[in-house]
């Protein structure tokens, strides 16, 4: 558990694993939830996927996310309250190891300490692997009791550093030149990879497709598996569009439809935020002057904003004298300051009003 860590490469090899054992499928869906070692937005999770999509020759694979915060609706995610039962009234306790590499673990407060600990002590490896040993197999014992619908659950090896290479090298033959590290597109898209995501590929935000093109003599992805018939009926999967009343359009009225992703609600969100800061910068540049740092200098004092509970820094024009920094200290008791006001100095004092060029509020934090 230590030495595995969670991520899409080891995901892919142990599903492969499983998969492999049975009749070789054609088609795979997989549904996940967000986390980082399945976010289909990845290229390591594309990658992973599409090493697993040529290992078993798949015709046609998909992988869909959960949206955020709504694992729960993944059929697979149920399996932890049955865990659960099993953890009930279980405490875990390891055994001591040898006294320096206790205190190498005295030192270490996450996994990633302990991985790199061990890196400079090989031995803190071995050691704790054996010493977790008997805490693995006393959960696995708890957890084979457990069943689902009279079915008991069945414990699966992890996959091995040598089988992730084995997977992972399957993808060598389309692009000799990929390494472990190509995480972004940056690093892969002038590469021969790039010709089978562009050919085979659907990345959107919340799934990620691989389909065969069903052509015999095509260069980039092997002849189809199955019927040209069932084949055809096959497509990169719709976006959801919305129907005249409150909900999206039945999967059946966008299949095989030419969609885009424009109605994601994040994506509406994130265009809508894009939307209010130009409009933003558009008002801030008809404010008589922004806070730059020439003005910077001139701050005055920082005041809480009474309606969002922010400080502000107000900015003063022009450099203004103890006496009027008095002056405007004992205004701003008087006042109720709120955002994007500024203040104005006449004969009587300051005054707060909104369009002046004597003293202004800047809305950074
Ligand atoms: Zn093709
Ligand atoms: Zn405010």
């Amino acid at each position: 558990p230590v030495f595995e860590p969670s991520n899409a490469a080891r995901h892919a090899t142990e599903l492969y694993e499983i998969v492999a054992k049975t009749n070789k499928p054609y088609l795979l869906f997989l549904y996940t939830d967000g986390g980082p070692d399945h976010q289909v937005k990845f290229i390591k999770t594309q990658l992973a996927l599409i090493s697993l999509f040529l290992a078993l020759d798949l015709n046609y694979l998909v992988a869909v996310r959960t949206p955020p915060g709504h694992s729960w609706k993944n059929p697979v995610e149920r399996i932890m309250s049955i865990l659960n039962l099993g953890l009930q009234c279980v405490s875990l306790m390891r055994q001591e190891m040898d006294v320096e590499l206790e205190e190498i673990m005295l030192k270490c407060n996450s996994m990633n300490d302990i991985r790199k600990m061990a890196e400079k002590t090989p031995s803190l490896k071995e050691g704790l692997k054996q010493n977790l040993n008997s805490m693995i197999t006393l959960l696995n014992d708890v957890f084979e009791q457990l069943q689902l619908k009279d079915e008991n659950f069945k414990i699966f090896e992890d996959a091995s550093e040598l089988d992730i290479d084995i997977l992972w090298n399957s993808m060598l033959q389309l692009d000799p030149t990929l390494t472990k590290d190509d995480r972004n597109w940056a690093n892969i898209k002038n590469n021969p990879i790039s010709n089978f995501f562009n050919h085979c590929c659907h990345s959107h935000s919340y799934f990620f497709s691989i389909k065969k093109c069903g052509k015999d003599d095509c260069e980039i992805c092997l002849p189809i598996r199955s019927s040209q018939d069932i084949f055809n009926t096959l497509d990169h999967l719709p976006d959801p569009v919305p129907a005249n009343n409150e909900h999206y359009k039945n999967f059946s009225d966008v299949y095989h439809m030419d969609t885009s992703e424009s109605y994601c609600p994040s994506i509406q969100a994130r265009k809508a935020k894009l939307d209010k800061y130009k409009k933003k910068q558009r008002r801030d540049k008809q404010m008589p002057w922004t806070g730059n740092a020439q003005r910077a200098i001139h701050a005055t004092q920082i005041i809480l904003d009474c309606h969002c509970n922010k400080s502000r820094c107000l900015y003063a024009s022009k450099k203004i004298t103890e006496d009027e920094k008095k002056i405007l200290m004992a205004h701003l008791d008087t006042v109720c300051y709120t955002c994007g006001t500024t203040f104005s100095q006449n004969d009587n004092g300051f005054k707060m009003e909104l369009e002046d060029d004597s003293l202004e509020e800047s809305s950074r934090k």
